[in-house]
């Protein structure tokens, strides 16, 4: 069973179809897997067991039945605890909202629900989603299961760590600055960001709105084009959702890709890249120019901005949408405060963490009279221009790809002291977020410790069939995806 938990989700599938294992039992066993090894890892805020069963058993009926099974039905999948699963809490990690219980489903829950897929549990991750390493977690740190002292990266940490060590086969994370692609390429997964308005985000406890979209979370790229499938298509509850026909990628995973100009990103390689990520991508480059791609550098040199117009983005954005969490409509409220004030003071001061407050202080500042001018308004101006960079790029080559970040996972606690540093991880993916542009991070090798390294490949708007073609052909010329974390086991330190 240990195997079968270590394969992907199309294999697993056909197991299921083929009456190898029950759904049942496939659900049983990752759970099983979670309550032996999560100690170590701390991917998980907490379990899904009866809704996952429940659904497993559906899965079950219906094959004994000899009914067509959804896509992904009876595939065990991790949900980031920022999502809404009924009856179950949504945490968001941080302490506001330790006891907050789901009163509806997002909608992404529901089309996984819909399609069969038990839902084992709510996975760890930076408090609000906020963070790059996973250490911003109110409740406990997540650990890389490649190193248990290094960080799974952040903020969807815990998606990406109960993946790479066969604890789900799936999951999603929710992706602002590179919440999903930095933990896939530190955990040594495949990690997607859709195009913006792709995925509904009714449910998902909002962060900064003009940039979070969910994703994806496999070990596998067909895994993460099927998953995508299930969980994209319009929603009338997310304003900014795009009313188009969900698409069927899997079919065009596997087109040539000869003739195709692939451009690799000026700025984001050389200095600063580490020797081992420069040479992973350089060796990249050389498998897409043997699959007969045309390469090309591509300057993008507003992107070294991008860090400085997120990190008043999205400040600003959080300090309006976490305004809500006031001891009143959400959350932890203080007890005997003295007056209306006083409550809500001590409720927030209580209940959020130093990085939340932080960047609450930061975008309360951005948007104040007097300063707006100067920063918010700059920043959404340049952030105009970061987009037009990547419009203008993309006439020219059907992709842009480069590493996901400049190193690999670094150690537990090194950073954590400095928020600038800390920032500065997000260096590479921060820009696709800027633009609305779908991105991925698929593994593409191994450090000198080896740790995963990640390349990211990035596509026009709406682009998602082609970005999945040039990540499969890329991962299928390639044997990294097959190497998978060391198994923990109950007895391994
Ligand atoms: N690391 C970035 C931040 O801390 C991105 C977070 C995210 O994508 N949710 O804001």
């Amino acid at each position: 069973m240990n195997e079968l938990l270590k394969k992907s989700a199309a294999e697993q599938s056909k197991a299921l179809r083929n009456k190898e294992v029950s759904a049942v039992e496939l659900t049983n066993a990752t759970i099983n897997k979670i309550k032996e090894i999560d100690e170590k890892l701390g991917a998980f805020n907490s379990l899904t067991e009866e809704t996952a069963l429940e659904t497993a058993k559906k899965v079950d009926e219906k094959i004994a039945k000899g009914e067509e099974l959804p896509l992904l039905a009876g595939i065990p999948l991790a949900l980031k605890d920022n999502m809404n699963l009924i009856g179950s809490k949504t945490t968001a990690s941080s302490k506001i909202l330790e006891n907050f219980v789901s009163p509806y489903n997002a909608t992404v829950t529901q089309k996984l629900l819909n399609n069969l897929v038990p839902i084992v549990g709510k996975t760890n991750l930076d408090e609000f989603a906020m963070g790059s390493s996973n250490e911003n977690s109110a409740f406990k740190k997540v650990h890389n299961p490649w190193n248990l002292n290094k960080v799974p990266g952040g903020s969807s940490g815990g998606s990406a760590a109960s993946v790479a060590a066969c604890e789900a086969t799936l999951a999603l994370g929710s992706d602002t600055g590179g919440s999903i692609r930095l933990p896939a390429s530190f955990c040594g997964i495949v990690g997607m960001k859709p195009t913006y308005g792709k995925v509904s985000r009714y449910g998902l406890i909002a962060f900064a709105s003009s940039l979070d979209q969910i994703g994806p979370f496999s070990r596998t790229v067909e895994d993460a084009a099927n998953l995508l499938e299930v969980i994209s298509g319009y929603d009338s509850h997310d304003s900014t959702s795009l009313n188009l026909p969900v698409e069927h990628y899997s079919q065009s995973l596997n087109n040539d890709i000869k003739g195709m100009k692939i451009g690799v990103v000026k700025e984001l390689m050389g200095e600063g890249v580490s020797p081992c990520v420069q040479k992973a991508i350089e060796n990249a480059i050389e498998t897409y120019k043997k699959l007969g791609a045309e390469i090309v550098e591509v300057s993008l040199p507003k992107i070294k901005y991008s860090i400085g117009i997120y990190y008043i983005l999205a400040t600003a954005e959080c300090s309006s949408n976490l305004a809500r969490f006031d001891g009143v409509r959400y959350g932890h409220r203080t007890a005997n405060p003295e007056n209306l004030l006083d409550m809500y003071c001590k409720s927030r001061a209580e209940g959020f963490g130093d990085e939340v407050k932080r960047r609450i202080m930061l975008g309360t500042y951005a948007l104040s009279s007097g300063y707006y001018d100067a920063y918010y308004k700059k920043a959404q101006q340049m952030r105009r221009l970061v987009t037009d960079e990547f419009v203008e790029a993309f006439k020219n080559v059907d992709a842009l790809i480069g590493p996901t970040c400049p190193n690999t996972a670094f150690d537990l606690g090194s950073r954590a002291e400095d928020p600038l540093a800390m920032y500065l991880t997000d260096i590479a993916t921060i820009s696709s977020n800027l633009a609305g542009i779908p991105a991925i991070s698929v593994p593409a090798g191994f450090d000198v410790d080896g740790m995963p390294i990640g390349l990211q490949i990035m596509a026009p708007q709406l682009a998602e069939a082609k970005l999945f073609n040039i990540a499969y052909r890329f991962e299928q010329a390639n044997d990294f995806y097959k190497s998978l974390a060391p198994d923990l086991c109950a007895c391994c330190k």
